[in-house]
């Protein structure tokens, strides 16, 4: 589904669309978050199909889709611990929905390879989720930088999408951002670029530490003023 000129998702092209409805929720590469209501009202309008909301993102910032579950059997939720919870490379990640929709991702599990989680992540998992405190403040750092680099990249002229995940996705007009992604790599400095005409301009920069972003600007403007 083609997203819309701002790279918004529009709802209405998902109600009663039918088929398996997947939504990144924040969305990557934007950044850009629909509501829970936006979300209801796609969920609420295919009965016959399974939604599945990819909120790998939620927790940097968006309305997490949850407390939906209890009133949609056609709703599954899934997260991860690779970004909000730091836990990257450990490959773990779950998912919510009412008891009929998770017998059916356990049945397939048991018929391929029921041991997808080793012990030693699972502990790691368990540990995480007694430390919420630990990741919630992460991600407040995490978003108090992502507004200070919003602030800091439209100051110097870049259009910058409303994010509400660990990343932006930003443009200079009249800058070619593919020559931007090469000149900061030739500074140690990694941002992503996609070919993708749409999106040709753009990067898709992940928020670091306060530290790391300083280290971006002066790069940035190194090559901007060069
Ligand atoms: C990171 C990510 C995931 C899950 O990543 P894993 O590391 O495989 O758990 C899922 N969806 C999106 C959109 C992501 O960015």
């Amino acid at each position: 589904m083609p997203l819309k000129d701002d790279f918004s998702i529009d709802p209405a092209d998902y109600e009663r669309a039918g088929g398996f409805i997947a939504i990144a929720n924040p969305n990557a590469p934007t950044g850009m978050a629909l509501t829970r209501d936006q979300v209801e009202k796609i969920v609420a309008s295919n009965p016959d199909s399974v939604v599945l909301i990819d909120e790998a993102y939620v927790d940097f910032g968006a309305e997490s889709c949850v407390p939906l579950v209890e009133k949609y059997e056609n709703l599954l939720v899934v997260m991860t611990f690779s970004k909000s919870r730091g836990l990257a490379g450990a490959r773990l990640g779950f998912a919510i929905a009412q008891p009929g929709l998770i017998a059916d991702l356990e049945k397939i599990k048991y018929s391929t390879n029921p041991y997808s989680v080793n012990r030693m992540t699972l502990a790691a998992g368990i540990a995480s989720l007694a430390r919420d405190d630990y990741n919630a403040d992460n991600c407040r750092r995490v978003i108090a930088t992502r507004e200070a680099s919003v602030k800091r990249l439209r100051e110097m002229g870049f259009e910058v999408l409303p994010s509400q995940a660990n990343f932006v996705f930003a443009r200079k007009p009249g800058t070619d951002g593919g020559f931007l992604y090469r000149e900061l790599k030739k500074r140690s400095v990694l941002v992503r670029h996609f070919d993708n005409p749409r999106i040709a301009d753009f990067l898709r920069i992940t928020i670091g530490t306060d530290e790391e972003m300083d280290v971006l600007f002066l790069k940035l403007r190194e090559i901007l003023e060069s």
